[in-house]
């Protein structure tokens, strides 16, 4: 076993050299010198928490349709201007406008309770005076199919699928549980349920409901019922009841409101080329957020990572062969309408690479890439490797091959290498798309991390001769 794993290593690494040769390790130490300047200088600042501030203390929360949203859009370009770069513009989107108004959750028996609750985004609102019945709960989806009809008939199904916790080889429970946030309701409506209650994606909560998109994926003929997450305390109480006998009745109350279709728009700012300026490479996160919180970590936090790291790369005076281009896309939060729209109208323009910023402004670990040719991925994984060698002063030097975001991933199908920058995840789900994204959960320091390692990885793949991807 031992000498398979020794001639294993030995065939890895010839084949690594093969793809990455001697010319590449020049290449990337030539920047060497760039990197550290960038490090040392982005370190002395804190422009990006500053800007994260203006945008989600200033304007607040960003869903699609509203006017802060708006105006954040119109701060963008401002900032961006101000920060002397090229070609700044808004390019308009249609979003879908969605309000969720008012709304509770009250438990009427066994005993009175104010049950925390967020409306899902997309979800029709109840009548006036709500919906009132027995709750039925179950843990996931095989719980569901193995109920008899009469069982759920109006009902309200109760989805207490427990998010599983941060693992550091797994990650986030997160795409487990996402999908009955999403499905749910359509889950619950064939089987003639009147709404449905989600527990929160999330595997910590101090009493926080976390919203976030659903769809009704079930056909003309499924109603589409109402909808909302709940808090891991109410959705653990009522299956406790549940589990004890008792027959818990709920009274769900949503005034949604859907507007169909409005204006919004994309950000960008360049800095040009100076040698290939036909040739882009894309830094981003999404502008828009949801209305509870202010968006600070989800994705205020990839909006101003991106704008500081193009501010930082012209700071220290460098001009890259390629383009380099922020895209604060819009609506990534019930849509995607803003990324779709950019990957249509720039399909003719040359994307090299894009590196998108949505997994909060956390301490960066490196970079995920995701390629639509493997031949390429595996070739771009080894340049990267080299690349963030560089950032080794701030441990941020981890390349893995995989989603690389939503956002960015539009441009996979145009042959763009889409990367995601990756951060230590541990706290982003306790937060995310709740009340308590706020500012005072992002630490400066972590921040700005974020933003040298996307401006040293950008500039340095906006300038090296060879494409990422591609051998010399
Ligand atoms: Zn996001």
């Amino acid at each position: 076993m031992k000498k398979v794993s020794i001639l294993l290593a030995v065939v890895c690494a010839l084949a690594g050299s093969r793809v990455v040769g001697q010319d590449f390790d020049t290449t990337v130490e030539s920047y060497r010198g760039v990197a550290n300047q960038l490090i040392k200088s982005g370190r002395k600042g804190n422009d990006s928490y500053l800007k994260l501030q203006e945008l989600c203390d200033d304007i607040g929360s960003r869903l699609s349709g509203s006017q802060s949203l708006d105006q954040a859009i119109q701060w963008a370009q401002q900032s961006m201007k101000e920060d002397g770069h090229e070609n700044v513009r808004a390019e308009k989107v249609m979003v879908r406008k969605w309000e969720r108004g008012d709304e509770s959750c009250r438990m009427i028996s066994p005993r009175e309770l104010k049950i925390g609750m967020l409306g899902l985004g997309g979800s029709v609102a109840t009548p006036a005076e709500g919906i009132t019945a027995e709750v039925i709960v179950v843990k996931d989806q095989d719980e569901l199919d193995a109920l008899a009809d009469e069982a759920i008939r109006g009902k309200i199904v109760v989805f207490n699928f427990p998010m599983p916790p941060f693992s550091p080889t797994q990650g986030s429970g997160y795409g487990t549980a996402v999908a009955y946030r999403s499905k749910g309701a359509t889950w619950a409506a064939e089987r003639g349920a009147v709404a449905a209650l989600v527990r929160s994606c999330t595997a910590y909560s101090l009493a926080t409901p976390h919203t976030g998109a659903m769809g009704y994926s079930g056909g003309p003929n499924i109603k589409k019922i109402p909808t909302a997450c709940i808090t891991i305390e109410g959705a653990t109480l009522l299956a406790r009841l549940q589990a004890r006998g008792k027959t818990p009745v709920v009274q769900l109350k949503m005034s949604a409101q859907q507007h169909g279709e409005v204006p919004s728009a994309n950000v960008l700012g360049e800095i040009i080329g100076s040698e290939k300026p036909e040739e882009i490479v894309v830094i981003g996160g999404h502008i828009d957020s949801w209305d509870v919180g202010t968006g600070a970590q989800d994705d205020g936090c990839g909006c101003v990572v991106a704008m500081e790291a193009l501010n930082m790369i012209r700071r220290a005076g460098l001009k890259p062969r390629r383009t380099i281009r922020v895209v604060l896309w819009t609506n990534e939060e019930n849509g995607t309408a803003g990324a779709k729209s950019y990957a249509v109208r720039h399909q003719a323009e040359t994307h090299v690479a894009g590196i998108e910023s949505d997994s909060g402004g956390f301490a960066p670990e490196g970079l995920s890439i995701d390629m639509e040719d493997d031949d390429k991925e595996q070739i771009a994984i080894g340049q990267l490797t080299k690349i963030l060698s560089l950032l080794d002063a701030i441990g941020s030097t981890r390349v893995k091959a995989g989603f690389s975001g939503v956002d960015v991933g539009q441009l996979k199908q145009l042959g763009t290498a889409c990367m995601g920058l990756t951060v230590d995840g541990r706290l982003y789900f306790n937060t995310h798309h709740t009340w308590a994204d706020t500012v005072d959960k992002v630490n400066p320091k972590e921040l700005t991390d974020c933003a040298i390692t996307m401006a040293v990885a950008a500039f340095v793949i906006a300038d090296m001769p060879p494409r990422l991807g591609e051998e010399e």
